[in-house]
């Protein structure tokens, strides 16, 4: 069988556990579910859902998609017969206090033992927060990103009405210092996006240097760790790296995205905060909610307004059975992932057919296609990507700067960007199933490329 099914059978356990506790109610019958109907539906939907790229298998290794751990599949589905809404008390005791439990060894993970943080639909939302509580400080000030920072945040803060203006990028992908501090120093600015892992490349733009330039110039930093966060817990990293993760607690706020690599099924990020008090901003009097608790209520300090209760009882289960500790399983999972990046990358660059000049700094690998022209290597890395793809091995493509590959195309390059070839290794698994990989990436470029350059 292609998938985990263990984990049905202790659901179903867990079912009749979760039934116990409202065993006292007068006796009824729920509403059967339209039997042989709803099964027929099911299998349609199955075949409906066979169109799919095999996300969960190691063959997969392109896009940022990553099965759930079994254990948050079931929990989530186990939470659905209770249906909470996290918004309110009212709507979700139980998973509101998980909730916060599972949020404060996130925040913890970071150093804050005091925060105001909750779960989010995912990194959008949660970015959208953080910079929302910046436009409430400082309505007219301008917000800085990297080039490389996800597209979100230009587009959210065009939402908010804030004015934006993106900063240049290094050759590996990390915020410029030079040009950050000269747009620093013409003044106006509210607030500093670091990106740790960005969504292209995974590069971890330089924190404490950031930090520094904190003291001198004074503006809010967010950290967008939506995809990086976890990699803070491993014990692998590069200096670089390694040093970013040590301060991301001395950020104002943090995002980081459960359903990227924390193994949880989509509809969960996370926005942290490190002042509490600017829950102050979320202050609102919906007459409908809120009568039966005096506790504090996620919807009294979230944007959004129903949320799955659902989503932090998976993430519960999960930090419950993984907790998020340096030395854990958990990290040794990520290690996993990390060495399966520096592997392809220490294969591509020994092959002539690929220049590969960026090392990873977390776990997504990219590199060019060589070939006499931009152009020419473009189109190479769009043939390899089909050719790999026929052999079962599925990668990403994605546009950078032709400056991240310097002295490879001499002549005045044509365009501004390439099409390169990129890997994101986000499971384990990939480590060991990296000669796999490597055995149809090589026979994919054979296909393509002209015999001289594959060796
Ligand atoms: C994925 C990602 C986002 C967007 O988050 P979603 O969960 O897709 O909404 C933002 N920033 C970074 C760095 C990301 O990797």
């Amino acid at each position: 069988m292609t998938f985990e099914t263990d984990s049905m059978a202790w659901l179903e356990e867990a079912v009749e556990r979760l039934a116990e506790g409202f065993a006292g109610l007068p006796a009824w019958r729920p509403a059967a579910g339209h039997a042989e109907r709803s099964r027929a539906v099911l299998a349609e939907a199955a075949l409906r859902l066979q169109d799919n790229f095999p996300y969960f298998h190691p063959l997969y290794a392109g896009q940022m998609l990553k099965t759930p751990h079994p254990v948050a599949r079931a929990a989530y589905t186990l939470a659905t017969w209770i249906n909470p809404n996290n918004h309110a008390r009212d709507g979700g005791r139980a998973s509101s206090r998980m909730e916060i439990e599972a949020v404060a060894e996130i925040a913890h993970m970071f150093g804050w033992t005091k925060h105001l943080g909750h779960l989010t639909s995912g990194g959008t939302f949660a970015n959208l927060e953080a910079l929302w509580v910046a436009g409430q400080l400082e309505p007219h000030k301008t917000i800085l990103a990297s080039e490389q920072a996800h597209y979100t945040h230009a587009r959210i803060s065009a939402v908010l009405r804030l004015p934006f203006e993106p900063v240049p990028a290094d050759t590996h992908g990390r915020l410029s210092m030079p040009h950050l501090e000269q747009r620093l120093q013409r003044g106006d600015v509210s607030t500093v996006v670091a990106t740790l892992g960005t969504t292209a490349l995974g590069a971890i733009d330089p924190l404490p240097e950031i930090l520094a330039l904190r003291e001198r110039y004074g503006f809010r930093l967010h950290v967008d760790a939506a995809y990086g966060g976890y990699f803070g817990l491993t014990a692998t990293l590069g200096g670089d790296a390694r040093a970013a993760f040590d301060v991301v607690g001395d950020a104002d706020s943090v995002v980081i995205d459960p359903h990227k690599h924390g193994l949880q099924p989509y509809g969960c990020g996370c926005i942290l905060f490190r002042d509490p008090s600017v829950g102050r901003f979320y202050k609102h009097d919906s007459p409908y909610t809120y009568f039966t608790s005096q506790d504090l209520h996620l919807g009294e300090i979230s944007l959004e307004c129903s949320r799955a209760g659902a989503s932090a009882v998976a993430l519960w289960a999960t930090q419950r059975l993984l907790p998020l500790m340096r030395g854990g399983e958990f990290a040794a999972m990520l290690e996993d992932c990390r060495a399966a990046a520096l592997d392809l990358h220490q294969r591509l660059s020994a092959a002539d057919a690929f220049v590969a000049p960026i090392p990873p700094e977390l776990d997504i690998v990219v590199w060019a296609v060589r070939g006499a022209s931009v152009a020419e290597s473009s189109e190479r890395a769009r043939k390899i990507f089909d050719a790999a793809a026929r052999r079962d091995l599925h990668l990403a493509l994605v546009q950078l700067p032709v400056a991240m590959f310097p002295g490879v195309w001499p002549e005045a390059p044509e365009a501004d960007t390439v099409t390169c070839l990129r890997s994101v290794l986000m499971k384990p698994e990939h480590r060991a199933w990296m000669d796999q990989i490597w055995q149809r990436l090589s026979a994919a470029a054979q296909e393509i490329l002209p015999s001289s350059s594959t060796k």
